[in-house]
């Protein structure tokens, strides 16, 4: 079932190591089917070159397995609580990508130092308290501190982007590192000066409302 979109996921989730935004098997990604409101979601601990379609999980919005024999992703519960409480969005990437879990290891926000992550977040992209990995404790992380954002570090661990589509948020992910890499280095080179609020709001409702074609 749902044969095309497993075809995208399988593809999007090639995309995490390709652009080193993972360690072996670390990360996972979601999508909602928006028509029958089922999620696929990545096989736990499957290497990332051995994931195909015949590994993806399909799950309810309950966690109940429709399809599949590989056990879901161990952070399914948090994607579920987060499809639960966003009606709006239909993926959901996690990461630990470097420089972000830099700064989440740190439980500091990243700052915005320069004009990409006011565009593309609209502010600091926020860290999280700890929580421990399993049940639904991240997706409440996610939900508590993402009001506003589509991107949110979890204090001690990675990275979760939400959005509209598994694409998108997938674009968020790899957005969310280069912010952390360039805020990092700056942070060693300097003291960045920064945006005053109403610049990073017109950074942003350019970059949303009237860039690109
Ligand atoms: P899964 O392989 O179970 O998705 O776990 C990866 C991970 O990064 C958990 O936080």
């Amino acid at each position: 079932m749902l044969e095309e979109l497993k075809e995208e996921l399988v593809d999007l989730l090639q995309e995490l190591p390709e652009n080193d935004l993972v360690c072996l098997t670390s990360g996972n990604v979601s999508i909602r089917d928006t028509r029958s409101g089922l999620i696929l979601i990545k096989p736990s601990g499957v290497p990332y070159d051995q994931i195909d379609i015949s590994k993806i999980v399909v799950i309810d919005i309950d966690g109940n397995i429709v399809e599949g024999t590989y056990k879901p992703s161990s952070d399914t519960a948090s994607h579920l609580y987060i499809y639960q409480h966003y009606s709006d969005v239909n993926g959901i990437v996690h990461t630990h990508s470097r420089y972000a879990a830099v700064f989440a290891s740190l439980g500091k926000n990243i700052p915005v130092v320069f004009t990409e992550t006011a565009e593309e977040f609209g502010g600091e992209i926020p860290c999280s308290d700890f929580v421990l990995i399993g049940d639904s404790e991240i997706g409440k992380q996610v939900v508590k501190y993402g009001k506003g954002y589509n991107a949110v570090l979890l204090k001690k661990h990675g990275v979760f982007t939400f959005a509209a589509s598994a694409r998108r948020a997938v674009d968020l992910a790899i957005l969310v590192e280069n912010s952390a890499f360039i805020a990092w280095h700056a942070l060693q080179m300097g003291n960045p000066e920064g945006f005053n609020p109403e610049e990073i709001q017109t950074l942003y409702y350019r970059q949303q409302n009237i860039y690109g074609q």
